[in-house]
């Protein structure tokens, strides 16, 4: 599809509601790790806006470190492309990682990126993600918090782009394909 061909289409789940599921995951997370601390790794790009609020709601008195994953995206296409590159992965040897995630829709991008960090040795591996897309049963990878499941729709905002745009909106949106309004004769 050209990029020229989608536009945003209605809102998903707006910004407030983002706001208050991420204040949730948060809470349980630091429950979770309670007395410890963890290395979060935020996949790029689409992950950044969701990595960037959910650690600054995780409770202060946990050892929260960061880094990032970079694993290959979807280009300008809205299906997957079924392989997966990391480029420089973090040294994750005795760390107790938590992989933060934007959505999960076939979970290949995924099972990838958790099999290389347990081949790493980290010590423990959990993994947040965003949005986990329904209807998708033949799963490898494991989910351990879920902020959204949503439909398979391809969307987009939050961090989450189509061609590089949209990352910047603060809400979630379902991707319309067809011309844009004011491209139609
Ligand atoms: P998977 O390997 O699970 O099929 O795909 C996961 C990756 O595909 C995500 O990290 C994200 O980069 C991209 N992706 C999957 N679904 C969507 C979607 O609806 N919107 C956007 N913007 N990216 C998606």
């Amino acid at each position: 599809m050209n990029p020229n061909d989608a536009a945003i289409g209605r809102t998903l789940i707006p910004a407030a509601k983002i706001r208050d599921r991420i204040a949730g995951l948060a809470h349980r997370i630091s429950d979770d790790y309670a007395g410890g601390g963890l290395l979060a790794l935020t996949v790029l790009r689409g992950g950044f806006v969701f990595g960037a609020d959910l650690i600054r709601q995780m409770d202060p008195e946990i050892a929260v470190q960061v880094d990032f994953l970079r694993a290959s995206s979807y280009g300008d296409r809205t299906t997957s492309a079924g392989r997966v590159d990391v480029a420089h992965p973090p040294p994750v040897e005795d760390r107790d990682v938590l992989i933060v995630e934007d959505i999960v829709d076939t979970g290949r991008t995924l099972e990838s990126l958790q099999e290389r960090i347990r081949n790493h040795g980290a010590r423990s591996l959990r993994t947040v993600t965003l949005l986990d897309k329904e209807g998708r049963a033949d799963r490898r990878c494991t989910l351990d918090y879920v902020g959204f499941r949503i439909p398979d729709l391809f969307v987009v905002g939050y961090g989450l782009d189509y061609a590089q745009m949209y990352r910047h909106l603060p809400d979630i949106h379902v991707l319309d394909h067809g011309p844009r309004p004011e491209e139609s004769p």
